[in-house]
């Protein structure tokens, strides 16, 4: 944004650019980048708070991200947005395939937007999910996401490195040393629990809902 020149004394080399607002400086072939520097990436008008600032207006960023997910949501309802390279499963086949078929879809919004009806995507299975939809009187999607059943595990690094994250500098690496044991009671504490099994989304494989002729899904296990 208001790009300022920069010449070699005496010269008249350009060797760069300074952003006119936050005065960052850019090589001489990143022109491009120093004029768009203090710009919103989504609406280009300028930052109000340069330095250090974020690439976008908090609102732009808003408007983005629910663009985005709408996008994301949309996709759900088209036969013709399934990934391409995705393994295709019909709902019968996917829960025959283990006892608990979790599935996924981004999260589905009632058509009044309604708080209670925001949902983090995860059904404990497909009846799970058309029950949800009925509620809240949202269309079943034509397509979700397969689950992978991830056991509940917890990492000694990430743990120590939250508890050490205020303190001296060779805390961390002190703890650290212990990782290995503080694992080893990890894992027990894990297996010891017996929860219920979590999941993760496997975005390689799709359960198709849509087809007419498919009677209900099975109910939870
Ligand atoms: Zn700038
Ligand atoms: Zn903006």
């Amino acid at each position: 944004m208001n790009t300022i020149k920069l010449v070699a004394e005496g010269t008249t080399e350009v060797y760069g650019y300074a952003c006119g607002a936050c005065q960052m400086i850019f090589n001489a072939s990143n022109r491009d980048i120093a004029d768009r520097c203090c710009l919103c990436t989504s609406c280009g008008k300028p930052l109000s708070d340069p330095p250090g600032h974020s690439s976008r207006h908090r609102e732009c960023d808003v408007v983005l991200r629910r663009a985005e997910r709408e996008r994301a949501r949309r996709a759900h309802y088209d036969l013709a947005q399934i990934p391409k390279d995705a393994e295709v499963l019909g709902q019968h086949d996917y829960a025959a395939q283990r006892l608990s078929a979790p599935v996924y879809c981004e999260a589905l919004l009632s058509p009044f937007g309604a708080m209670e009806a925001d949902h983090d995507g995860y059904f404990s299975c497909v009846s799970d999910l058309r029950a949800h939809c009925e509620r809240w009187e949202i269309a079943t999607p034509a397509w979700v996401f397969a689950c992978d059943v991830v056991p509940l595990a917890f990492d000694a690094e990430a743990v120590l490195e939250m508890s050490t994250a205020e303190l001296n500098e060779g805390a961390a690496s002190e703890a650290g040393l212990h990782a290995p044991d503080l694992q080893r009671v990890l894992d027990e504490f894990a297996k010891a629990m017996q929860i219920p099994d979590t999941w993760t989304p496997d975005f390689d494989r799709v359960v198709v809902l849509a087809t007419q002729a498919t009677p209900e899904a099975p109910g939870c296990p």
